[in-house]
């Protein structure tokens, strides 16, 4: 049953706001538009009416959609490894954009779409499928790129990053959200053999998953990664199941269930678990934080459209400031947010030891706190914007309303980032005269 009420209008992104539009964005430089004026070409042609078929399928309830959905997302995968544009591991020398600079500008894109002056229409970006991209493209093929051997590149990375397989990435546990270290799945070492014990949950597309990078303990207590290769989800004594979720609904968020799954020694990776998974973190970061952005454009694209059109009290919704302000403040946060981006993400592409900076890596954190909190206040002005209409399927899901709300934890809790965040700025090493003010003082 399609639950769409045919008196409400369709909301028509009508008007280019080029504010909102990167390929006017005066930071970007030739090189980085051109990459992006074919991502978004690309975009329109391949993707565009994919992710309508995702949308759609959206309006259907009583109705099984899942196995459609499964092959509509694995073959937009397989579109973006076509193109370059699911990892950006191993084909740096085609393009002369940096490849964390292009990693950034995809996850833009693909969340925010893009009004296409050319069609006069809004090209469909949609967060989840980004949350796909950046699991397979980025959370699986960089610890592999980063500790692995020759051997297991060939068998594992170049399927993903070249091929489109889908990747995953499994840290997650009942017991260890946050708190990544206390993880409990045990890999016990048999022989030549791993025996994987244990669950993982809210696994990123972990149940269409080919390959999964299995973080889990061994016997001595260490931390280690495992490629696993599930057999095309036929793997004995694997199960993984759907969580539903509010957003994010194209994500195949999963449940794993390792129950004594046998993996060959040789898959895993050179290195402890902890350095392997935590390695990338400034660029998870940023492409997390051009994410928010690129999502954050979208909500604002469709709060100016709306304000636009509907009328009430026999004005038009924008001639009240109340909704107005809010647009503007946000289009003037977003660009001055992405313009800290893209310093960010030019500086880690031309000075890749910048990965292992602490500073650059607090500095990502920061954007990452800002930018998802900016999309996240950009929804809430959108559903506050459409009224009753922002609570049906019918604008919820094409906006992808509750899409945001899941970044505010993804890749690092924003409380335990802000946390960490705070403490950095009062750490403090006390001076020789400190100490021996206050020893003295102590009550023994
Ligand atoms: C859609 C979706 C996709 C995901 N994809 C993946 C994936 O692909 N792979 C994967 O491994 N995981 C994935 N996750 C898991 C995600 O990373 C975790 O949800 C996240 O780490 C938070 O853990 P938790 O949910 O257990 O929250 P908890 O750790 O229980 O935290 C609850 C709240 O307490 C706060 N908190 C916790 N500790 C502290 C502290 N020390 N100081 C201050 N505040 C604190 C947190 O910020 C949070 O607000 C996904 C989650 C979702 C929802």
């Amino acid at each position: 049953m399609d639950t769409r009420i045919s008196e409400f209008e369709p909301i028509r992104i009508q008007r280019y706001v080029p504010e909102l539009d990167l390929l006017s964005n005066p930071v970007l430089n030739a090189k980085e538009k051109e990459f992006l004026a074919d991502l978004y070409d690309f975009m329109e042609k391949e993707l565009d009416p994919e992710l309508r078929k995702l949308e759609n399928l959206n309006y259907y309830v009583e109705e099984p959609t899942q196995d459609k959905k499964r092959e509509i997302v694995i073959g937009i995968m397989r579109k973006l490894a076509e193109k370059g544009y699911y990892s950006t591991v191993l084909n740096t020398e085609n393009y002369e954009v940096g490849r964390i600079t292009r990693n950034a500008l995809i996850a833009f894109a693909i969340c925010g779409g893009r009004w296409s002056e050319y069609s006069e229409k809004y090209i469909a970006g949609n967060y989840s499928i980004e949350m796909g991209r950046l699991s397979g493209g980025t959370l699986y093929c960089n610890p592999i790129s980063y500790a692995s051997d020759e051997a297991q590149k060939e068998r594992f990375l170049v399927p993903v990053a070249n091929d489109g397989q889908i990747g995953a990435s499994a840290m997650t546990e009942f017991n260890a959200g946050s708190d990544i270290f206390s993880m409990e799945l045990r890999l016990h070492e048999k022989d030549n053999k791993l025996i994987a014990k244990g669950k993982k949950l809210f696994i990123t597309n972990g149940m269409i998953a080919d390959f999964i990078v299995l973080y889990g303990r061994l016997d001595n207590g260490q931390l280690a990664a495992v490629v696993v290769d599930t057999e095309h989800q036929k793997l004995r004594n694997f199960r993984s199941t759907r969580v539903r979720t509010y957003g994010m609904t194209d994500a195949f968020v999963s449940r794993l269930i390792f129950d004594r799954v046998e993996l060959p020694k040789e898959n895993m990776l050179h290195g402890h678990g902890l350095d392997i998974a935590f390695h990338q973190l400034t660029e998870e970061r940023l492409v997390i934080s051009a994410e928010a952005l690129g999502d954050a454009m979208k909500k604002l694209l469709y709060s100016h459209a709306y304000a636009l059109q509907r009328m009430q009290f026999e004005k038009r919704l924008h001639q009240y400031q109340v909704i107005r302000f809010p647009i503007s403040k946000k289009i003037r946060e977003l660009n001055l947010m992405f313009s800290a981006l893209i310093q960010y993400t030019r500086q880690m592409d031309e000075h890749p030891e910048l990965g292992s900076s602490k500073l650059m890596a607090a500095n990502a954190m920061g954007l990452k706190i800002s930018s998802t909190e900016l999309g996240f206040e950009s929804a809430i002005h959108c559903f506050r914007t459409l009224g009753g209409r922002g609570f049906t399927r019918q604008y919820a899901n094409e906006i992808g309303l509750l899409d945001p709300y899941c970044m505010l934890h993804g890749g690092g809790s924003n409380y335990v980032l802000e946390d960490s965040e705070s403490r950095r700025f009062f750490k403090h090493k006390p001076t020789r005269r400190e100490v021996e003010d206050i020893i003295p003082k102590i009550d023994y």
